[in-house]
């Protein structure tokens, strides 16, 4: 398919469906992404052009050079980077075109892709126009489920990002072991909790990105060097005798029971293939962390909204008054209120006094959490679950909601998060309102080829 094709194609799904707050120019502008990969003649030594002619979306969040990038906030309005993230760079050597940036929640603050930009666009559900996409890449997933074009997109996951969009939208979300893929060139939410990752319609997709995008970068001092595995030898390999763990707590109260259904279904195959499946408990993750998480996600996401004051990048206004009065004014007429409530919320959990009865806290629960799943570990090569306790849900209904039952929703998903573990969200079926549903997986550390391997199968 031609280039100028897809981003017709992109713009026409667009009008309906707000997947993109910036489309390339295609062919048509020789400023453009585009362009450039059509006349990039990709060097020997940099790759063997394994994405040649695939498009691939970027969450807003990752910078794009020359593209319009702005985490989904009207404060980053305008702002084009002058280089681009390293896993742009990787795809751009192995022949990908970048074909635009995705909808998300503003700096990924959110489940629904609801929290959007003053004046952007909230992506609506592929499957029913009057449900979310899930959150915050809801974007990403709208699209990689309505291209009819081969497509992979550029995601990120700080708490549930990639897995719970992937979940609502039908396809498949791989979020990697913090520090596997490069998080050079991200807009940082949390930086200890933040990480890029694929999603894409199939799982050789998934091997081959994952492939290109991982492993060390010297500018990004929280990649990991290791060696990265070839994913693809995975997806033809048995699971017999794979232990996987079935995490009770999240077939319990609050999770719907067509989900459930569908990822016991899901379950059923693993075990015909040869898996042996056995009940776990996870009582920290699922007492503690989505208030771990939030705390410390918060904590962090007030000290890096600080340097958007209308000086350095994106909208600025005319210099005017004080500037306290001016860094005021900017903040407090282009954040959204779900950034304002987090900056708010961050800013006193770690304020002298408070500190230590919650950041430090936080900090010392995600210990604990972290090492309940490396015991769970010891025994099973995957946890599984669903991804998130329900589908899609209504946006008249997601207006109903408190903040808190808002972030009570990422229940299943906070835990591999806090503990940096690789996890995917793999399509298990619909329910009978024709929506899609998840099933969950979820690795050790680097572990990423098991997912994979198990995930392939269902
Ligand atoms: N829903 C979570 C939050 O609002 C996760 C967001 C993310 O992973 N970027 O923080």
């Amino acid at each position: 398919m031609d280039i100028n094709k897809i981003i017709e194609e992109c713009k026409k799904i667009n009008d309906e469906y707000h997947y993109f707050n910036t489309i390339d120019e295609g062919l048509n502008s020789k400023s453009s992404n585009c362009y450039e990969s059509s006349i990039r003649k990709t060097p020997k030594k940099q790759g063997d052009g394994k994405l040649n002619n695939i498009a691939i979306s970027v969450k807003d969040c990752i910078c794009v050079k020359g593209l319009e990038s702005r985490a989904g906030s009207k404060i980053l309005e305008k702002y084009k980077p002058v280089f681009d993230a390293t896993v742009i760079e990787k795809v751009k050597q192995q022949g990908a075109i970048i074909i635009g940036k995705t909808a998300q929640d503003a700096f990924g603050f959110g489940s629904f892709s609801t929290n959007v930009g003053k004046d952007m666009k909230i992506p609506l559900n592929p499957f029913d126009k009057e449900r979310a996409c899930g959150g915050s890449s809801g974007g990403s997933a709208g699209i990689t489920q309505k291209a009819s074009f081969r497509h992979i997109t550029l995601s990120e996951s700080t708490g549930g990002s990639i897995v719970c969009p992937a979940s609502f939208c039908g396809v498949i979300g791989l979020c990697p072991t913090y520090g596997r893929v490069s998080r050079y060139g991200l807009m940082d939410y949390a930086n200890s909790l933040d990480k890029i990752g694929p999603m894409a319609r199939s799982m050789d997709d998934i091997a081959l990105i994952m492939e290109i995008i991982s492993g060390y970068d010297e500018k990004e001092s929280t990649t990991l060097n290791e060696e990265v595995p070839k994913y693809s030898d995975f997806l033809k390999k048995d699971i017999k005798g794979m232990k996987i763990g079935i995490i009770k707590e999240a077939f319990g109260k609050g999770i719907d029971k067509e989900v459930k259904e569908k990822v016991e279904q899901g379950i059923k195959k693993l075990e015909q293939l040869g898996a042996k499946t056995e009940f776990i408990s996870l009582p920290l993750t699922q007492k503690y962390g989505v208030e771990t998480y939030y705390l410390l996600a918060m904590c962090e996401a007030s000290t890096n909204l600080a340097k958007y004051c209308g000086m350095r990048y994106g909208a600025a206004e005319k210099l005017e008054g004080s500037f306290n009065e001016y860094f005021s004014k900017v903040r407090s007429d282009y954040f959204n209120d779900e950034s304002k409530r987090r900056i708010i919320i961050g800013t006193f959990a770690r304020m002298a006094g408070y500190r230590d009865a919650y950041y430090i806290k936080a900090a010392k629960v995600r210990t604990k959490i972290i090492e309940e799943y490396k015991k769970a570990f010891a025994k099973f090569d995957l946890l599984l679950s669903p991804t998130m306790p329900f589908v899609a849900p209504k946006f008249k209904d997601i207006e109903k909601l408190t903040p808190l039952q808002n972030y009570m929703a990422d229940i299943l998903t906070v835990g591999p998060n806090l503990a940096g573990l690789p996890h995917i969200s793999i399509p298990a079926g619909f329910n009978k309102d024709k929506m899609p549903i998840g099933l969950m997986l979820i690795a050790d550390h680097l572990k990423e080829e098991k997912l994979i391997q198990a995930g392939s199968k269902l």
